[in-house]
């Protein structure tokens, strides 16, 4: 609750309310009397002793001080009473202080759901960007393979010394034409990646699931296919065409 004055005061400030002009109520500052309508001042002076004052007498006992803020109702114009809360202003001002209380605390915990629902709202939007960040992350590594290098040639089958090609595509993927020990071509893919198998046209051959490449039936329309689709290409042998992809990092 708000204290409209020093901490060793108890005074409060609770309500400024108003009633009809025809139903006037007493101010109960001492030796006043006058009835009040507008801005009438309900205020704990100490002691939950609770006191119903005109503003005039207010001011003249505790100052003027517009910056005071009463406890439950918080526009200082003052609260419109209805016949019901006017009467209990007069008879009954504890059990009317009772009802503004309930009504605060009630809005207190409506502020603080809305405050909570926004809170885990903005939390949920956090964890889809998070979630939706990291698939995309994924997708793009999958997407634009890094241009790996391997000391040795993984495939046992290459005939020894023979040369070979590397083509380099503009979406960061690599092709190798290399030859068979049984003097045949293959095409390999650099790195390898998932849909291989369908990145090549059947001019430049036939994917063979348990090689990991193309099985080449004619060499021209592959170079010419490769080539055509080629950023850069390095011919040579295995170190040759690593250190090229090294450089072009
Ligand atoms: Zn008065």
């Amino acid at each position: 609750m708000h204290s409209t004055t020093a901490s060793d005061n108890p005074t409060k400030l609770l309500a400024i309310v108003e009633v009809d002009e025809a139903q006037k109520v007493q101010c109960q500052e001492p030796g006043c009397g006058h009835g009040v309508y507008k801005r009438i001042h309900v205020v704990d002076v100490g002691g939950g002793q609770i006191m119903v004052m005109g503003s005039t007498c207010f001011e003249k006992r505790f100052g003027s001080a517009p910056h005071i803020q009463p406890a439950y109702t918080a526009n200082g114009a003052g609260r419109r009473l209805t016949e019901e809360q006017r009467l209990l202003l007069v008879h009954n001002t504890a059990q009317l202080l009772a009802i503004f209380e309930d009504e605060e605390n009630a809005i207190r915990a409506r502020r603080l759901e809305v405050l909570e629902r926004s809170r885990k709202a903005i939390a949920d939007r956090q964890a889809r960007f998070d979630a939706r960040s990291a698939y995309l992350r994924q997708l793009r590594a999958a997407e634009v393979p890094a241009q790996a290098t391997a000391k040795a040639i993984p495939w046992g089958w290459v005939k020894p010394m023979s040369s070979m090609a590397y083509f380099h595509w503009p979406d960061g993927q690599g092709w190798i034409r290399v030859m068979h020990g049984n003097g045949s071509q293959r095409v390999m893919p650099w790195p390898t990646f998932d849909g291989w198998d369908e990145a090549l046209p059947p001019s430049v051959g036939n994917p063979d699931l348990d090689l990991g490449g193309y099985r080449v039936t004619d060499i021209l329309p592959c170079i010419a296919y490769l080539r055509k689709h080629a950023l850069w290409e390095r011919i040579g042998i295995w170190s040759d065409i690593m250190k090229a992809i090294s450089k072009a990092r």
